[in-house]
């Protein structure tokens, strides 16, 4: 349904970045509108504790921290539409934004869409995703409870789920590629102090086996090429992430993972359309940064806006 309005801001997505920016832009009279998408609230909602999000000297639940953000953004003059955006059209101003159900338009966007979880690409990862193969233990490790788990990856998120998985299950073996972890010095120093996890490095998953469900792994030894099997009840998948840019293509330039290519952060190559967050910022990737950038893009809007006047 086309909706003859033309909104001052719509900011597509409600993580951090999208949460922030709609805080910043209500209260300098933008007025934003929301389209917070199916997965509201992003990647925190798949975080258990969060500690370094400044203001929580106890630390705090991801899905707490972003209801809590969102309220503060309903505080102001924040509206939401529960719905992903399907496509738009940056070719005529004001923009275009297709949401599932409805057409919109606006004379400024901030895309801050984030980033899904990455997987493995192995044939056999797909037939048994919600069957053993998962990529969120917040969503899904209990349903693991007493059972033996393997993690994937070498980073802050493997670490993350490797730490709350071992407070369910009998044992997670951490599977990484290389001989050495990325992940925060603190991080890997907790989970290996955790007495039901071990680590197997230099190691890839070549198949994930099972029937009905996941039974076992085919593992391989990165350094001899040993193949060697290993039965588990589930697989955490926890290698990174990509951006959340499907909607764009061809509306506005991308680097080849599909980030969209910033200047100065969070200009894009359409004049009027910002960016936040990790949907462009493949380094950083903090609640925290994406906060930051939240906050840049609303104020350069607030800017954008007045000189259209
Ligand atoms: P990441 O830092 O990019 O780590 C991905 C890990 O997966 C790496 O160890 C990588 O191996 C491995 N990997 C990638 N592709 C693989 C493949 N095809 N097969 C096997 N292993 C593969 O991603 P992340 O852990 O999701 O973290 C992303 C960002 O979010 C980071 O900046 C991180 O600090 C942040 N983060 C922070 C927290 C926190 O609690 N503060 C929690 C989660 C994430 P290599 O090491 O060999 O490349």
């Amino acid at each position: 349904m086309e909706n003859p309005k033309v909104e001052r801001l719509i900011i597509i997505g409600s993580g951090p970045a999208g949460l922030t920016a709609a805080i910043y832009a209500a209260r300098g009279g933008a007025n934003p509108l929301v389209i917070s998408g199916r997965a509201a609230g992003g990647q925190l909602m798949l975080t258990t504790d969060v500690d370094d999000f400044p203001g929580f000297p106890e630390g705090i639940q991801g899905p707490e921290l972003m209801q809590k953000i969102r309220k503060q953004a309903s505080r102001f003059d924040t509206r939401f539409i529960e719905e992903d955006v399907v496509s738009v059209d940056f070719s005529q101003k004001p923009f275009v934004v297709n949401t599932e159900s409805s057409s919109l338009k606006a004379e400024s966007i901030i895309i801050a869409t984030g980033a899904s979880a990455q997987w493995l690409g192995l044939e056999s990862e797909q037939k048994f995703i919600g069957k053993g193969v998962s990529a969120c233990a917040v969503c899904d490790g209990f349903f693991f409870k007493g059972k033996n788990l393997i993690v994937v990856g070498g980073g802050d998120t493997a670490m993350r789920e490797a730490q709350h998985l071992s407070k369910l299950a009998n044992k997670v073996t951490v599977v990484h590629r290389r001989d050495s972890l990325r992940a925060q010095a603190a991080l890997e120093e907790l989970v290996k102090s955790k007495e039901n996890v071990e680590f197997k490095f230099n190691t890839v998953i070549e198949e994930i086996l099972g029937d009905q469900k996941v039974t076992g792994v085919k593992l391989k030894d990165t350094q001899t090429g040993e193949i060697s099997q290993m039965p588990i009840d589930g697989v955490f998948v926890a290698i990174g992430h990509k951006p959340n840019t499907g909607f764009l293509k061809g509306q506005i330039d991308l680097d080849e993972k599909g980030y969209i290519l910033v200047t100065d952060e969070i200009y894009t190559s359409v004049d009027g359309v910002f960016v936040a967050g990790d949907v462009s910022d493949h380094k950083y990737r903090q609640g925290v940064t994406a906060a930051g950038a939240g906050t840049k893009a609303a104020l350069e809007v607030e800017d954008y806006l007045e000189n259209l006047k």
